[in-house]
């Protein structure tokens, strides 16, 4: 008999009061005996919704049903037969809009963890397995992939599952992209991406860093050394800033920036070569995942108020709901209805404040969300000595610029012919980030699995 409790057994988590002063990681993970009650919550479905909402198309049923009947070890083959980031996943994908909003379970109640159980099962695997990874016979074909974010490991995965000889170029010192750069700690521990980084260099893919690729390589040139096809997976890692007035002060910071100095380079260090500010009053623009991260890492460095100013309401915020409720929970000030119009510095050039305007929401706007319209005469100020930006990025156009025939749309991003993710230019696929601008890790990685597909047969055909 399934467990037909209504509630998914809740995750623990570490005190708001507690967790707001340290980086470590917030949600603390099922137990052993947990886990394998939540699973018993699975029906085992034959249509198998879940599974459409996957967009790694990870077989949901089937791992969950290796948990129930406690073969952990079988429940991480099923998921590494479908993701190289499980552990990854079943951190930061946003499953309440993913495979869980179609998981039956949620119609009289609440869905089965399918989230927490992923996260469960690849834990138990890297502290539990001893077997050594098994390197794929090679084919004899190569590829290379640009970017070492979540689209480009998983391209590389399935590829090296397939047996090609998979080489990616990543700018940064380390891999993960997002993963590394952008989500803090306290989501994703840096730790846990190392290692399913290492699992595909296990596997035998070749990962090389500090390779700026239009610059230290173009596309041509890696075709020339013999790859048959090229994975675009660059991400978006330009800036976008508002173009008002302050913007240059000192102590004002793109999100990106501020993520990569805290996750990468650990700035907030006081022996750090490349010092932070800490501030007491921090502002972040922007109400998406991003801007969450930032200003729950500012509380983390010590400022003792944070707001978020965002131009629409709470029920518009682009956040995932658990992140926007971790956040009030820390101490956030949510700012609402809120839009910058200055920011504003002492004689030192330092930030001392931000004018805001109120706003309320009007018509919908083409993207169907209700369109903000300025208060007139409702200008104020908020005391700040910091101001972080994060209103979205573009993608990088270093690649799209030294290679002839990659066609980029309006806003920068390359242009894919269909689902498989093949550019305008022959061999060359693209996706993730660098093709949609910023969405989701979990996207970008369904991008990176279809391509890899796409690859497979594009190198079977022309062989
Ligand atoms: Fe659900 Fe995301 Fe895991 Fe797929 S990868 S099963 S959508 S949590
Ligand atoms: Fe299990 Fe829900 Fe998927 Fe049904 S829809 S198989 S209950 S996870």
């Amino acid at each position: 008999m399934p467990n037909m409790d209504p509630k998914k057994n809740p995750m623990p988590v570490q005190e708001p009061d507690v967790r707001n002063k340290n980086f470590n990681e917030v949600a603390l993970g099922y137990t052993y005996e947990v886990a394998v009650n939540e699973a018993q919550r699975c029906l085992n479905c034959k249509n198998r919704p879940c599974v459409e909402g996957c967009p790694v198309s990870i077989q949901i049923p089937d791992f969950i049903a290796c948990v129930a009947k406690e073969d952990m070890e079988g429940a991480f083959e099923v998921l590494n037969s479908s993701t190289s980031l499980p552990a990854v996943c079943g951190r930061v994908c946003p499953q309440e809009t993913q495979c869980e909003q179609r998981c039956v379970r949620g119609i009289k109640g609440e869905p089965v963890g399918i989230g927490r159980l992923e996260r469960f099962v690849a834990d138990w695997h890297r502290e539990n397995n001893t077997k050594k990874p098994v390197v794929p016979k090679q084919n004899g074909h190569k590829v290379a992939i640009i970017g070492a974010g979540p689209s480009g490991l998983t391209a590389a995965g399935d590829l090296a599952k397939l047996g090609y000889k998979v080489t990616v170029y990543e700018a940064l010192h380390v891999a993960g992209g997002v993963l590394s750069y952008g989500i803090p700690e306290f989501r994703l521990p840096k730790d846990i991406v190392n290692k399913e980084v290492q699992n595909l260099i296990d596997i035998g893919v070749d990962i090389e860093t500090n390779m700026v690729m239009g610059k230290v390589l173009t596309i041509d040139e890696l075709f020339e050394m013999g790859n048959e096809a090229i994975f675009v997976g660059s991400g978006a890692g330009l800036p976008r800033f508002m173009n008002i007035p302050g913007e240059s002060l000192n102590g004002v910071y793109s999100a990106n920036e501020f993520l990569t100095r805290i996750n990468l380079m650990k700035a907030y260090l006081p022996n750090s070569k490349t010092p932070i500010q800490h501030a007491k009053k921090t502002v972040v623009v922007g109400g998406g995942n991003v801007a969450m991260d930032a200003a729950r890492s500012a509380m983390r460095l010590g400022s003792d108020e944070v707001y978020i100013v965002y131009r629409r309401g709470m029920e518009e915020l682009p956040a995932r709901n658990e992140e926007i409720e971790h956040a009030e929970e820390e101490g956030i000030i949510f700012k609402t209805l809120h839009n910058p119009v200055e920011i504003l510095g002492d004689e030192n050039g330092n930030v001392c404040g931000i004018r805001c305007i109120k706003m309320e929401l009007g018509e919908p706007d083409e993207s169907g969300r209700r369109r903000p319209i300025e208060i007139p005469g409702s200008e104020f100020e908020i005391e700040c000595d910091s101001v972080i930006m994060a209103i979205g990025t573009s993608p990088n156009p270093l690649i799209s610029s030294t290679t002839p025939g990659l066609d980029t749309n309006k806003r920068g991003c390359l242009i894919t012919q269909d689902d498989s993710g093949l550019t305008t230019r022959e061999g060359v696929y693209a996706g993730g980030d660098a093709v949609t601008g910023a969405a989701t890790v979990i996207l970008a990685m369904g991008a990176g699995k279809s391509a890899a597909a796409a690859i497979d047969e594009y190198i079977k055909n022309k062989s």
